[in-house]
């Protein structure tokens, strides 16, 4: 017996094509694909009928709890093809006493911290990596801020594909190691992500590599999806009010918007939908300034800074799907600065215990300036995505110093 039979059963899969996010063409399913022929995201789509007949949320909770129990809702075809490190279904975390100082009634935190990793960039990864696999692909490059190379990386070995990871020369040296320990050739680059995207688009382009960068092939967010399909699980099928998100790239912004349109067709949940916002810092924050002029893309970011660096991306592909989302929603964009984001890391972990990423500081962060503006209301269930561990960054030295030698008044300690 197979302790996960999600990796061992044969499942029916039901990918029918793929299709331009922007112009709706349709491509060939179970083809290498990296843009569209008009330069946007692809969207992989279902037959969610056939869906439909063969799965219910009564079988789906009988299954283990990793994210390939959605497989009838996911690309892989051939189960030997999955590249797994065991993603396992992460908690979502009350935060009772932080949300009690906001004056919120329902704080939770899905956090994603607890994936192969330390981060969900696995869940997006393990599903490009292991549908590279199958359609072929020996070599893969990726511009990254850390998280998604340390993920490439270690999905790349398990899959025996081979890595190379780009990224700029300022990410953290612990992320820079682990990328490097996990098996890819990783480069620091004198630029931003961006700039590290353009030199894999160029050797994407003179074949030596396929090109993961986020949203340039269709997979990522399908991985990413299943964030939105297991908290509405864990929600008991009910989607909640608000949903704070910070977004770099937006892959899981988008994929969530995608999976709770899938939920709906398959009748899994009702028409409800949560009010999506995309959480940016101030020193980069190309959505927050095109959501408030009202544009549908974002032009890049200049000169862009900020601690959380898995949201520091100053142009993204998708950038019109997330403002879609966004808008369709009924949600909004909106920035933090260091200071403010820093303060939620400091207090979630002060009075919760729990330790979020910065970046996931930047949602607590986001959810509080939203209750004093009066964009959310204090009976909303609000969920925050924390997308890393908070362990892989620095925080800072508060110990103090105990000499041995002399005598030790305890009750001072
Ligand atoms: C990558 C990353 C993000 C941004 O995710 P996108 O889906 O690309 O917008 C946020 N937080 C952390 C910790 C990340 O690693």
């Amino acid at each position: 017996m197979m302790w996960d039979d999600n990796l061992s059963s044969p499942r029916d899969t039901f990918v029918t094509h793929l299709e331009c996010s922007m112009t709706g063409e349709r491509y060939k399913a179970d083809r290498l694909h990296g843009l569209s022929r008009a330069g946007w995201p692809l969207l992989v789509r279902y037959d969610l009928g056939g869906v439909r007949r063969v799965l219910t949320p009564q079988a789906l909770s009988l299954r283990p709890m990793d994210l390939w129990r959605y497989r009838e809702l996911l690309p892989v075809r051939d189960s030997r093809n999955i590249a797994t490190l065991g993603e396992t279904a992460t908690p979502v975390v009350a935060l009772p006493a932080a949300g009690k100082r906001l004056g919120l009634d329902t704080l939770l935190v899905k956090d994603e911290g607890r994936l192969p990793t330390g981060s969900f960039k696995a869940r997006g990864l393990c599903m490009a990596v292991s549908m590279a696999k199958e359609l072929g692909v020996t070599k893969i490059a990726m511009p990254t801020n850390g998280n998604a190379g340390a993920a490439l990386a270690a999905y790349g070995s398990r899959a025996g594909i081979e890595t190379v990871v780009l990224c700029p020369e300022d990410t953290p040296e612990i992320n820079v190691r682990e990328i490097a320990a996990r098996g890819a050739r990783v480069y620091r680059v004198n630029g931003l992500i961006d700039e590290c995207g353009k030199i894999v688009a160029e050797g994407a382009e003179a074949g030596e590599w396929f090109d993961l960068s986020t949203l340039k092939e269709p997979y990522r967010i399908e991985g990413k999806k299943t964030m939105g399909i297991e908290l509405a699980e864990q929600l008991g099928w009910e989607v909640p009010d608000v949903i704070f998100y910070p977004t770099g790239g937006g892959t899981g912004l988008i994929g969530m918007w995608k999976a709770f349109a899938e939920l709906e067709s398959l009748g899994f949940i009702a028409r409800k939908r949560p009010r999506m916002v995309a959480v940016q810092a101030e020193g980069c924050a190309p959505i927050v300034k095109a959501f408030e002029q009202g544009e549908e893309h974002a032009p890049r970011w200049e000169g862009a800074h900020t601690v959380a660096a898995g949201i520091r991306v100053p142009k993204a592909i998708g950038d019109f799907l997330i403002l879609r989302a966004v808008r369709e929603s009924g949600g909004f964009a909106m920035a933090v600065s260091d200071a403010e984001l820093r303060a939620s890391v400091d207090e979630a972990v002060r009075v919760d215990g729990l330790l979020l990423c910065p970046e996931g500081g930047a949602t607590l962060a986001a959810c509080r300036k939203a209750l004093e503006q009066g964009l959310i209301r204090s009976s909303d269930r609000v969920v925050l995505f924390n997308c890393a561990t908070g362990l892989k960054y620095p925080m800072s030295d508060q110990s103090r110093h105990l000499d041995r030698h002399a005598p030790v008044d305890h009750s001072a300690l």
